[in-house]
């Protein structure tokens, strides 16, 4: 107690209690630090502040003790140097944008890209002076031929997380870092555990923390990881002016999941293989498109380049089968729920109409993408072949 708080009333006591913690608890836990008033212990302080470095403490909005934890274990998954969050992946993806880009600019994005970031490319095209333009994923070094004076951004995925193409990462980067052009890659599909960005000259990565980090379906978040201090100030500067960022509470959430991580994301990508093989040798199944299959479009690339592959991939079925009967199929499961995002325990199926997706595709049956979560392995295939044979015959 300060010698003068112990005359104050207790309303006043109560609001400003002198609280005494024994020292000396540990936990493995980080505390969760909410906040969104940030105390200064003096005016110099606060005057000095500067906000480029990380743990220069401001306002709750843009990192607590909590965040910085997070950030931090992101950044090292990843092999970069730092990171920053977002209330969505979505959001991280706009925080690209915002950073890197501005009126007169030309960004150039793969065509088999993340719906919504090919909608917000679409948004700056029509309503910000902005040029965007859409590029065969496939393109490789080519990528030289398709690159304007006022380029100054390429979008990669790698593969696209529905049509499954595994770009050469390495072959467009090296032209981007000849022209002095940022590349930023939606690095979700591997959850920074099975592809290194850095290691092939990305610029930034973006992860979904939606998916696999968070893993129980439950928490919404985005992250930009990056190698350059540069770089990570300016996607700071574009998130503070924005006014984006993220709940400890979250942040504790997704704390909590990361170590069971790479446990989890192995048995995602035993029983998906296992069952993208199973498939592969239906007569229902004209194509399966999953990466680590020769036929996959890039799976040389994927193969230089992956360490795993996890729980996401494609089917198309044969062609003789209508698009209702493959939405009866869909419908007919009963382990696969129909919804977005993926990442948690729980299988999903969702069919896609990606002739409407795509300039160029090659394949005339329905597309239905898999998420093959934690259930057992022999189950999820029962279900699927019960499914066939109710929709199908
Ligand atoms: C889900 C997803 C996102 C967006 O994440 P949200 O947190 O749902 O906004 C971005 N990219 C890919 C590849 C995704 O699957």
């Amino acid at each position: 107690m300060t010698a003068s708080s112990s005359k104050r009333a207790l309303q006043t006591r109560i609001v400003q209690h002198d609280d005494a913690i024994p020292p000396g608890y540990l936990s493995f836990v980080p505390p969760v630090e909410r906040a969104s008033t940030v105390v200064f212990p003096d005016l110099a302080t606060m005057r000095e502040l500067d906000w480029r470095e990380d743990g220069q403490w401001r306002y709750g909005l843009h990192a607590t003790p909590t965040s910085l934890a997070l950030a931090q274990r992101l950044a090292t998954i990843e092999g970069g140097a730092h990171a920053l969050l977002q209330p969505s992946g979505l959001a991280a993806i706009a925080n690209v944008y915002f950073g890197c880009v501005t009126s007169g600019d030309d960004v150039l994005i793969p065509d088999n890209v993340y719906g919504p970031n090919a909608d917000f490319g679409r948004w700056l095209d029509n309503d910000f002076g902005v040029t965007v333009r859409f590029y065969d994923p496939l393109v490789g070094a080519g990528i030289a031929d398709l690159i304007a004076p006022n380029t100054r951004l390429i979008w990669l995925e790698a593969p696209g997380s529905v049509t499954m193409e595994v770009p050469d990462v390495r072959a467009i980067t090296a032209v981007a870092r000849q022209r002095g052009i940022v590349t930023a890659i939606d690095n979700t599909y591997s959850a920074g555990l099975a592809f290194r960005p850095f290691e092939h000259g990305v610029d930034i990565s973006v992860q979904a923390l939606t998916k696999y980090q968070s893993g129980g379906s439950d928490v919404l978040m985005g992250a930009t990881i990056t190698a350059d201090a540069v770089l990570h100030a300016k996607l700071k500067l574009a998130r503070m002016r924005s006014g984006t960022g993220v709940s400890s509470d979250d942040c504790s959430l997704v704390l909590r999941s990361l170590p069971s991580m790479q446990a989890r994301f192995d048995v995602h990508s035993r029983s998906a293989l296992a069952l993208a093989h199973w498939l592969k040798a239906r007569p229902e199944i004209a194509t399966v498109l999953h990466p680590q299959l020769p036929d996959c479009p890039g799976h040389a690339e994927f193969v230089r380049d992956f360490t795993g592959a996890g729980g996401l991939f494609s089917v198309i079925f044969d062609a003789r089968y209508s698009a209702a009967q493959v939405d009866r199929f869909v419908e007919s499961l009963e382990l696969f729920a129909i919804g977005w995002s993926w990442g948690g325990a729980h299988s999903l199926a969702m069919p896609y109409d990606v002739a409407s997706m795509r300039a160029a595709w090659p394949h005339r049956g329905t597309l239905v993408r898999f998420y093959i979560g934690l259930e057992d392995e022999a189950d999820l295939r029962a279900d699927i072949e019960r499914a066939m044979q109710a929709a199908l015959g």
